[in-house]
C-alpha cells in the first residue's frame, strides 16, 4: 500500500479540498470513503462519498543517435541561428 494524496471538489458547494487515501500498488484499488466537506475551509458541511480512481499518464520521446559529426545534439530548427 502507498499514501496518496489529492484533491476533490465538493459536489454541493464546488469547494477543493484534499484528501489522502492508500492506493494499492499492484492494481492501483483505493476505497470509497465518505467525507464531510470542511466548514472550517468555507466548505458546506455536507457528506460527500469520494471514489478516487487512479491514473497515470506517460510522456513519451524519440531515441535520436548523434552523428558523428555534430556530437552535441542537434537544435530544434526554429531555435538555429540564421545563417548569413
Ligand atoms: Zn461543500
Amino acid at each position: 500500500m502507498t499514501n496518496l494524496r489529492y484533491r476533490w471538489t465538493c459536489p454541493h458547494c464546488g469547494l477543493e479540498q484534499p484528501a489522502y487515501s492508500e492506493v494499492d500498488a499492484i492494481d492501483g484499488w483505493m476505497d470509497k470513503q465518505v467525507v464531510v466537506c470542511d466548514v472550517d475551509m468555507g466548505g458546506c458541511d455536507q457528506y460527500v462519498v469520494l471514489a478516487p480512481k487512479l491514473t497515470i499518464t506517460a510522456k513519451t520521446y524519440k531515441l535520436v543517435e548523434a552523428s558523428a559529426d555534430d556530437p552535441v545534439a542537434p537544435q530544434p530548427a526554429n531555435q538555429q541561428e540564421p545563417q548569413p
